[in-house]
Protein backbone atom coordinates (compact mmCIF):
# COMPACT_ATOMS: atom_id res chain seq x y z
CA UNK A 1 0.00 0.00 0.00
CA UNK A 2 1.29 3.61 -0.99
CA UNK A 3 1.37 6.24 1.61
CA UNK A 4 0.70 9.60 0.84
CA UNK A 5 4.07 11.24 0.73
CA UNK A 6 7.22 10.24 -1.25
CA UNK A 7 9.80 8.17 1.69
CA UNK A 8 11.95 10.87 3.66
CA UNK A 9 15.38 8.79 4.88
CA UNK A 10 16.48 11.34 7.04
CA UNK A 11 15.81 8.77 10.17
CA UNK A 12 17.12 5.90 8.10
CA UNK A 13 20.54 7.76 7.48
CA UNK A 14 20.86 9.08 11.08
CA UNK A 15 20.84 5.38 12.64
CA UNK A 16 23.18 4.86 9.37
CA UNK A 17 20.25 2.17 7.97
CA UNK A 18 20.19 1.49 3.93
CA UNK A 19 17.76 2.78 1.61
CA UNK A 20 15.76 0.15 0.53
CA UNK A 21 12.96 0.26 -2.35
CA UNK A 22 10.69 -2.33 -2.12
CA UNK A 23 9.69 -4.58 -5.47
CA UNK A 24 9.87 -7.95 -3.60
CA UNK A 25 6.67 -7.81 -1.69
CA UNK A 26 5.70 -7.65 2.20
CA UNK A 27 8.48 -9.32 3.88
CA UNK A 28 9.11 -9.80 7.78
CA UNK A 29 12.88 -9.28 6.74
CA UNK A 30 12.16 -5.65 5.69
CA UNK A 31 10.06 -4.56 8.03
CA UNK A 32 6.22 -6.02 6.78
CA UNK A 33 5.12 -3.14 5.40
CA UNK A 34 4.65 0.52 5.25
CA UNK A 35 1.94 1.68 7.27
CA UNK A 36 -0.66 4.91 6.00
CA UNK A 37 -0.37 8.27 7.97
CA UNK A 38 -4.01 7.35 9.55
CA UNK A 39 -2.53 3.90 10.83
CA UNK A 40 0.41 5.77 12.01
CA UNK A 41 -1.70 8.42 14.06
CA UNK A 42 -3.86 5.68 15.57
CA UNK A 43 -0.78 4.18 17.18
CA UNK A 44 0.36 7.81 18.53
CA UNK A 45 -2.98 8.37 19.97
CA UNK A 46 -3.21 5.00 21.96
CA UNK A 47 0.71 5.50 22.87
CA UNK A 48 -0.41 8.84 25.04
CA UNK A 49 -2.77 6.80 27.65
CA UNK A 50 -3.63 4.28 29.28
CA UNK A 51 -6.36 2.13 28.44
CA UNK A 52 -8.07 -1.52 29.75
CA UNK A 53 -6.41 -4.19 27.02
CA UNK A 54 -9.95 -5.71 27.26
CA UNK A 55 -12.11 -3.18 26.37
CA UNK A 56 -9.52 -2.45 23.39
CA UNK A 57 -9.63 -6.25 22.64
CA UNK A 58 -13.54 -6.26 22.48
CA UNK A 59 -13.17 -3.32 20.15
CA UNK A 60 -10.89 -4.98 17.96
CA UNK A 61 -13.20 -8.02 17.58
CA UNK A 62 -16.18 -5.91 16.43
CA UNK A 63 -13.78 -4.60 13.85
CA UNK A 64 -12.40 -7.77 12.92
CA UNK A 65 -15.83 -8.98 13.04
CA UNK A 66 -17.12 -6.48 10.40
CA UNK A 67 -14.34 -6.91 8.46
CA UNK A 68 -14.33 -10.67 8.32
CA UNK A 69 -17.86 -11.86 8.58
CA UNK A 70 -16.88 -13.96 11.89
CA UNK A 71 -18.50 -14.13 14.80
CA UNK A 72 -15.56 -12.54 16.31
CA UNK A 73 -11.84 -12.04 16.79
CA UNK A 74 -8.38 -10.95 18.46
CA UNK A 75 -5.65 -9.43 18.04
CA UNK A 76 -1.73 -11.06 18.93
CA UNK A 77 1.91 -10.43 17.72
CA UNK A 78 1.81 -12.04 14.19
CA UNK A 79 -0.31 -14.86 12.18
CA UNK A 80 2.39 -16.90 13.55
CA UNK A 81 0.93 -16.07 17.12
CA UNK A 82 -2.20 -16.35 16.04
CA UNK A 83 -1.91 -20.29 14.78
CA UNK A 84 -0.51 -21.24 18.12
CA UNK A 85 -2.88 -19.29 20.47
CA UNK A 86 -5.84 -20.88 17.86
CA UNK A 87 -4.64 -24.65 18.64
CA UNK A 88 -3.81 -24.03 21.78
CA UNK A 89 -7.57 -22.66 22.75
CA UNK A 90 -8.74 -25.43 20.50
CA UNK A 91 -7.18 -27.79 23.29
CA UNK A 92 -7.90 -26.09 26.34
CA UNK A 93 -11.26 -24.35 26.20
CA UNK A 94 -12.14 -22.20 28.86
CA UNK A 95 -10.34 -23.85 31.22
CA UNK A 96 -7.63 -21.80 32.78
CA UNK A 97 -6.11 -24.70 34.52
CA UNK A 98 -5.30 -26.37 31.05
CA UNK A 99 -4.28 -23.06 29.65
CA UNK A 100 -1.39 -22.99 32.52
CA UNK A 101 -0.54 -26.34 31.76
CA UNK A 102 0.67 -26.00 28.10
CA UNK A 103 2.77 -26.56 26.77
CA UNK A 104 3.96 -29.61 28.78
CA UNK A 105 0.21 -31.10 29.24
CA UNK A 106 -1.43 -30.69 26.29
CA UNK A 107 -4.79 -32.89 27.43
CA UNK A 108 -5.36 -36.05 25.45
CA UNK A 109 -6.98 -34.12 22.35
CA UNK A 110 -3.68 -32.56 21.05
CA UNK A 111 -2.83 -33.35 17.19
CA UNK A 112 -3.33 -31.48 14.67
CA UNK A 113 -3.97 -32.60 11.52
CA UNK A 114 -2.40 -30.66 8.47
CA UNK A 115 -1.70 -31.68 4.45
CA UNK A 116 2.37 -32.68 4.48
CA UNK A 117 2.24 -30.19 1.29
CA UNK A 118 1.11 -27.74 3.21
CA UNK A 119 3.44 -27.90 6.17
CA UNK A 120 5.82 -25.09 4.70
CA UNK A 121 8.45 -22.37 5.85
CA UNK A 122 7.33 -18.87 5.82
CA UNK A 123 10.63 -17.56 7.53
CA UNK A 124 10.30 -20.30 10.61
CA UNK A 125 8.23 -23.97 10.01
CA UNK A 126 5.24 -23.63 10.63
CA UNK A 127 5.09 -26.95 12.32
CA UNK A 128 7.03 -25.06 15.01
CA UNK A 129 4.06 -22.91 15.28
CA UNK A 130 1.52 -25.68 16.16
CA UNK A 131 4.39 -27.79 18.19
CA UNK A 132 4.97 -24.05 20.31
CA UNK A 133 1.05 -24.87 22.43
CA UNK A 134 2.09 -28.56 22.79
CA UNK A 135 0.13 -30.06 20.15
CA UNK A 136 2.04 -32.58 18.00
CA UNK A 137 1.67 -32.44 13.83
CA UNK A 138 -0.39 -34.88 12.17
CA UNK A 139 0.66 -34.94 8.94
CA UNK A 140 -0.99 -36.58 6.28
CA UNK A 141 -0.40 -37.57 2.86
CA UNK A 142 2.34 -36.84 0.75
CA UNK A 143 3.91 -33.53 -0.22
CA UNK A 144 1.95 -33.42 -3.70
CA UNK A 145 -1.23 -35.92 -2.94
CA UNK A 146 -3.13 -35.78 0.02
CA UNK A 147 -6.25 -37.92 -0.08
CA UNK A 148 -10.13 -37.66 1.60
CA UNK A 149 -9.56 -41.15 3.69
CA UNK A 150 -6.27 -39.94 5.31
CA UNK A 151 -7.80 -36.87 6.71
CA UNK A 152 -10.71 -39.34 7.48
CA UNK A 153 -8.28 -41.47 9.57
CA UNK A 154 -6.43 -38.07 11.08
CA UNK A 155 -9.55 -36.25 12.15
CA UNK A 156 -9.90 -39.19 15.11
CA UNK A 157 -11.01 -38.43 18.88
CA UNK A 158 -7.04 -37.30 19.63
CA UNK A 159 -7.40 -34.73 17.27
CA UNK A 160 -7.59 -31.23 18.77
CA UNK A 161 -7.97 -28.97 15.13
CA UNK A 162 -7.41 -29.18 11.55
CA UNK A 163 -5.20 -26.76 9.70
CA UNK A 164 -5.92 -25.37 6.25
CA UNK A 165 -3.37 -22.87 4.77
CA UNK A 166 -3.41 -20.77 2.11
CA UNK A 167 -0.58 -19.51 0.46
CA UNK A 168 2.00 -19.32 -2.66
CA UNK A 169 4.64 -21.65 -0.15
CA UNK A 170 2.62 -24.69 -0.01
CA UNK A 171 2.55 -27.31 -3.00
CA UNK A 172 -0.55 -26.24 -5.28
CA UNK A 173 -1.95 -29.42 -6.62
CA UNK A 174 -2.88 -33.04 -5.30
CA UNK A 175 -4.57 -31.20 -2.02
CA UNK A 176 -7.92 -31.87 -0.58
CA UNK A 177 -10.03 -29.06 -1.37
CA UNK A 178 -11.21 -26.26 1.21
CA UNK A 179 -14.63 -27.31 0.65
CA UNK A 180 -14.05 -30.79 1.04
CA UNK A 181 -11.56 -30.50 4.00
CA UNK A 182 -13.81 -28.60 6.13
CA UNK A 183 -16.48 -31.07 5.49
CA UNK A 184 -14.97 -33.72 6.64
CA UNK A 185 -13.10 -32.34 9.46
CA UNK A 186 -16.45 -31.58 10.55
CA UNK A 187 -18.14 -34.73 10.27
CA UNK A 188 -16.23 -35.90 12.69
CA UNK A 189 -16.28 -32.60 15.07
CA UNK A 190 -13.08 -31.71 14.44
CA UNK A 191 -12.67 -27.28 14.23
CA UNK A 192 -11.15 -26.40 10.96
CA UNK A 193 -8.29 -23.30 11.47
CA UNK A 194 -7.26 -21.77 7.99
CA UNK A 195 -3.55 -19.84 8.02
CA UNK A 196 -4.37 -17.29 5.37
CA UNK A 197 -1.85 -14.95 6.64
CA UNK A 198 -1.25 -13.70 3.39
CA UNK A 199 -4.08 -13.60 1.62
CA UNK A 200 -6.50 -10.37 0.52
CA UNK A 201 -9.58 -12.97 0.71
CA UNK A 202 -11.00 -11.76 4.15
CA UNK A 203 -14.32 -13.26 4.13
CA UNK A 204 -14.98 -16.67 2.06
CA UNK A 205 -12.78 -19.30 4.84
CA UNK A 206 -15.40 -17.90 7.06
CA UNK A 207 -17.95 -18.15 4.87
CA UNK A 208 -17.44 -22.06 3.39
CA UNK A 209 -17.32 -22.82 7.02
CA UNK A 210 -13.77 -22.33 8.60
CA UNK A 211 -14.06 -21.90 11.69
CA UNK A 212 -10.86 -19.78 12.72
CA UNK A 213 -9.05 -17.31 10.15
CA UNK A 214 -5.67 -16.00 10.89
CA UNK A 215 -4.04 -13.21 8.96
CA UNK A 216 -1.30 -10.88 9.19
CA UNK A 217 -2.18 -7.26 10.14
CA UNK A 218 0.93 -6.00 8.84
CA UNK A 219 0.92 -7.38 5.48
CA UNK A 220 -1.53 -6.54 2.38
CA UNK A 221 -3.50 -4.65 5.16
CA UNK A 222 -0.56 -2.32 6.03
CA UNK A 223 -1.28 -1.99 9.61
CA UNK A 224 1.91 -2.48 12.54
CA UNK A 225 3.28 -6.21 13.38
CA UNK A 226 -0.08 -7.79 14.42
CA UNK A 227 -1.88 -10.68 13.70
CA UNK A 228 -5.53 -11.48 13.60
CA UNK A 229 -7.59 -14.51 14.88
CA UNK A 230 -10.85 -14.69 13.77
CA UNK A 231 -14.12 -17.14 14.13
CA UNK A 232 -15.90 -18.77 16.08
CA UNK A 233 -16.88 -17.16 19.39
CA UNK A 234 -16.03 -20.15 21.56
CA UNK A 235 -13.05 -20.55 19.83
CA UNK A 236 -11.72 -16.87 19.60
CA UNK A 237 -12.46 -16.69 23.50
CA UNK A 238 -10.45 -19.89 24.22
CA UNK A 239 -7.58 -18.91 22.25
CA UNK A 240 -7.78 -14.87 23.42
CA UNK A 241 -7.61 -17.08 27.02
CA UNK A 242 -4.07 -18.23 25.97
CA UNK A 243 -2.66 -14.46 26.76
CA UNK A 244 -2.50 -15.69 30.42
CA UNK A 245 0.16 -18.10 29.47
CA UNK A 246 1.81 -19.25 26.52
CA UNK A 247 0.26 -16.00 24.49
CA UNK A 248 2.19 -13.80 27.36
CA UNK A 249 5.49 -13.79 24.92
CA UNK A 250 3.29 -13.04 21.76
CA UNK A 251 1.02 -9.90 23.64
CA UNK A 252 0.05 -7.36 21.46
CA UNK A 253 0.05 -4.02 23.13
CA UNK A 254 -2.02 -1.15 22.84
CA UNK A 255 -0.25 0.82 19.94
CA UNK A 256 -0.86 -1.97 17.66
CA UNK A 257 -3.70 -2.46 18.46
CA UNK A 258 -4.82 0.26 17.85
CA UNK A 259 -2.87 0.96 14.50
CA UNK A 260 -4.72 -2.83 13.36
CA UNK A 261 -7.87 -1.82 14.14
CA UNK A 262 -7.47 1.95 12.02
CA UNK A 263 -5.96 -0.51 9.31
CA UNK A 264 -8.68 -2.65 9.10
CA UNK A 265 -11.41 0.20 8.77
CA UNK A 266 -9.20 1.76 6.38
CA UNK A 267 -9.16 -1.85 4.03
CA UNK A 268 -13.12 -1.29 3.82
CA UNK A 269 -12.76 1.77 2.53
CA UNK A 270 -10.17 2.11 0.22
CA UNK A 271 -10.12 2.27 -3.41
CA UNK A 272 -8.90 -1.07 -4.26
CA UNK A 273 -9.78 -0.60 -7.85
CA UNK A 274 -7.59 2.89 -7.87
CA UNK A 275 -4.76 1.00 -5.56
CA UNK A 276 -4.74 -2.23 -8.50
CA UNK A 277 -4.55 0.47 -11.69
CA UNK A 278 -1.38 2.43 -9.78
CA UNK A 279 0.19 -1.27 -9.79
CA UNK A 280 -0.83 -2.03 -13.18
CA UNK A 281 0.83 1.05 -14.29
CA UNK A 282 4.04 0.08 -12.59
CA UNK A 283 4.00 -3.52 -14.16
CA UNK A 284 3.54 -1.65 -17.67
CA UNK A 285 6.00 0.71 -17.33
CA UNK A 286 8.67 -2.18 -16.19
CA UNK A 287 7.79 -4.37 -18.93
CA UNK A 288 8.35 -1.92 -21.44
CA UNK A 289 11.28 -0.90 -20.37
CA UNK A 290 12.68 -4.18 -19.79
CA UNK A 291 12.08 -5.95 -23.03
CA UNK A 292 14.31 -4.35 -25.87
CA UNK A 293 17.02 -6.05 -23.50
CA UNK A 294 19.05 -9.10 -24.42
CA UNK A 295 18.19 -12.06 -22.94
CA UNK A 296 15.44 -10.26 -20.65
CA UNK A 297 12.13 -11.78 -21.21
CA UNK A 298 9.51 -9.59 -19.18
CA UNK A 299 5.98 -10.76 -18.19
CA UNK A 300 3.06 -10.56 -16.01
CA UNK A 301 2.07 -13.43 -14.43
CA UNK A 302 -0.99 -13.60 -11.88
CA UNK A 303 -0.73 -13.95 -7.87
CA UNK A 304 -0.38 -17.84 -7.37
CA UNK A 305 -3.77 -17.85 -4.73
CA UNK A 306 -5.83 -15.81 -6.65
CA UNK A 307 -5.31 -12.26 -4.74
CA UNK A 308 -6.13 -9.84 -6.73
CA UNK A 309 -2.49 -8.11 -7.89
CA UNK A 310 -0.12 -9.44 -10.44
CA UNK A 311 4.18 -9.41 -10.58
CA UNK A 312 6.64 -8.77 -13.79
CA UNK A 313 8.38 -12.09 -13.69
CA UNK A 314 11.95 -11.25 -15.41
CA UNK A 315 12.92 -14.73 -16.85
CA UNK A 316 16.71 -14.14 -17.80
CA UNK A 317 19.11 -16.69 -20.30
CA UNK A 318 22.13 -15.92 -18.52
CA UNK A 319 24.30 -16.50 -21.76
CA UNK A 320 22.58 -13.58 -23.79
CA UNK A 321 22.09 -11.20 -21.14
CA UNK A 322 25.96 -11.90 -19.03
CA UNK A 323 24.94 -12.57 -15.69
CA UNK A 324 22.59 -14.77 -14.16
CA UNK A 325 19.02 -13.73 -12.23
CA UNK A 326 20.49 -14.51 -9.17
CA UNK A 327 23.31 -12.04 -10.26
CA UNK A 328 20.80 -9.57 -11.22
CA UNK A 329 19.12 -9.63 -7.84
CA UNK A 330 22.47 -9.19 -6.00
CA UNK A 331 23.53 -6.55 -7.43
CA UNK A 332 20.38 -4.60 -7.49
CA UNK A 333 20.28 -5.28 -3.76
CA UNK A 334 24.19 -3.70 -3.46
CA UNK A 335 22.44 -0.81 -5.12
CA UNK A 336 21.71 3.15 -3.11
CA UNK A 337 18.83 2.56 -2.33
CA UNK A 338 19.18 -1.15 -2.44
CA UNK A 339 16.10 -2.02 -4.89
CA UNK A 340 15.01 -6.24 -3.16
CA UNK A 341 13.39 -8.05 -5.80
CA UNK A 342 11.29 -11.18 -5.36
CA UNK A 343 14.01 -14.05 -5.85
CA UNK A 344 12.33 -16.90 -3.85
CA UNK A 345 12.89 -19.23 -7.16
CA UNK A 346 15.84 -16.85 -8.48
CA UNK A 347 17.61 -20.56 -9.18
CA UNK A 348 15.37 -21.55 -11.35
CA UNK A 349 16.40 -18.13 -14.04
CA UNK A 350 13.81 -15.75 -12.85
CA UNK A 351 12.91 -13.09 -10.40
CA UNK A 352 10.00 -11.26 -9.82
CA UNK A 353 8.76 -7.92 -9.15
CA UNK A 354 6.06 -6.84 -6.97
CA UNK A 355 4.79 -3.51 -7.45
CA UNK A 356 2.32 -3.55 -4.19
CA UNK A 357 4.65 -1.93 -1.67
CA UNK A 358 5.76 0.89 -3.98
CA UNK A 359 6.24 4.59 -2.87
CA UNK A 360 5.33 7.54 -4.40
CA UNK A 361 8.27 8.13 -7.25
CA UNK A 362 9.19 5.02 -6.96
CA UNK A 363 8.38 3.18 -10.02
CA UNK A 364 10.86 5.03 -12.08
CA UNK A 365 13.18 5.18 -9.98
CA UNK A 366 12.90 1.15 -10.57
CA UNK A 367 12.48 1.20 -13.92
CA UNK A 368 15.95 3.40 -14.26
CA UNK A 369 17.96 0.84 -12.09
CA UNK A 370 16.62 -2.11 -13.64
CA UNK A 371 17.57 -1.01 -17.28
CA UNK A 372 21.03 0.30 -16.22
CA UNK A 373 21.24 -2.79 -14.31
CA UNK A 374 20.26 -5.34 -16.68
CA UNK A 375 21.69 -3.90 -19.60
CA UNK A 376 25.20 -4.07 -18.46
CA UNK A 377 25.35 -7.76 -17.27
CA UNK A 378 28.71 -8.64 -18.15
CA UNK A 379 30.03 -6.28 -16.01
CA UNK A 380 28.60 -7.80 -12.83
CA UNK A 381 30.93 -9.62 -10.62
CA UNK A 382 28.91 -12.84 -9.61
CA UNK A 383 29.87 -15.04 -6.93
CA UNK A 384 28.82 -18.43 -4.98
CA UNK A 385 27.20 -16.51 -2.43
CA UNK A 386 24.99 -14.52 -5.20
CA UNK A 387 21.69 -16.88 -4.36
CA UNK A 388 21.56 -16.51 -0.70
CA UNK A 389 22.23 -12.56 -0.51
CA UNK A 390 19.58 -12.19 -3.97
CA UNK A 391 16.99 -14.57 -1.09
CA UNK A 392 17.82 -11.75 1.46
CA UNK A 393 16.31 -14.28 3.78
CA UNK A 394 16.88 -17.31 5.21
CA UNK A 395 19.20 -18.45 7.89
CA UNK A 396 22.55 -17.05 6.25
CA UNK A 397 21.13 -13.53 7.91
CA UNK A 398 21.04 -14.70 11.16
CA UNK A 399 24.78 -16.24 11.03
CA UNK A 400 25.93 -12.84 9.52
CA UNK A 401 24.50 -11.08 12.36
CA UNK A 402 27.17 -10.57 14.72
CA UNK A 403 25.88 -7.98 17.87
C1 LIG B 1 3.55 -14.61 6.55
C2 LIG B 1 2.90 -15.88 6.83
C3 LIG B 1 2.79 -16.35 8.14
C4 LIG B 1 3.40 -15.61 9.29
O1 LIG B 1 2.82 -14.37 9.43
P1 LIG B 1 3.37 -13.36 10.53
O2 LIG B 1 2.22 -12.46 10.78
O3 LIG B 1 4.53 -12.66 9.92
O4 LIG B 1 3.74 -14.17 11.70
C5 LIG B 1 2.14 -17.53 8.38
N1 LIG B 1 1.61 -18.24 7.37
C6 LIG B 1 1.69 -17.83 6.09
C7 LIG B 1 1.07 -18.67 5.02
C8 LIG B 1 2.34 -16.64 5.77
O5 LIG B 1 2.43 -16.23 4.51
Amino acid sequence: MSADTAPDWTWHEAQGLSRIVNVSGTMTGLGASVTRPEVAEATAAAMARFARIHEMQLAASGTIARLTGAEAGFLTASASAGITLAIAGCMTGLSPARVEALPRDPGLRNAVAVQLGHLCDYGAPLSQSIELAGARVRPLGQSTQATDYQLEAACDEGCAAALYVVSHHVVHYGQIPFERFVAIAHERGVPVIVDAASEYDLTSFIARGADIAIYSGHKFLGGPTSGIVAGRKDLVRAGYMQNAGIGRGMKIGKESIAGAMAAMELWMTRDHAAVRAEEEAALEMWQTALEPLAGITPHRIPDPTGNPLSRLQVNVDAGLAGCTAAGFAAALGRRDPSIVVRAHEVELGYFQLDPCNLRPGQAALVRDALVEVLSEGAAIETSPEDLASARQGGIEGYLAWNA
